[in-house]
């Protein structure tokens, strides 16, 4: 699954980054922040790959709480 891979970030700050540059954080903190700096995905504020990390926090619990449900009927 190559698009599934996670893509090497371009590590830009805040003020290098373009309005439709994905946004999520890869590392530093507060000014020091470097972006992911990626085309972003449409409708999304982050890249394709973020866009699905995003979605995907704290769902996982869910998800498997579905397939045991699936299981179990
Ligand atoms: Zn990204």
């Amino acid at each position: 699954m190559a698009d599934a891979l996670r893509p090497e970030p371009l590590n830009m700050t805040l003020v290098e980054l373009g309005r439709l540059d994905c946004r999520w954080p890869v590392s530093g903190e507060k000014d020091k922040t470097l972006f992911c700096g990626h085309s972003q995905a449409e409708g999304s504020s982050y890249c394709e790959y973020h866009k699905r990390a995003a979605r995907s926090r704290g769902t996982v619990s869910e998800r498997n709480a579905m397939k045991i449900s699936k299981v179990l009927l």
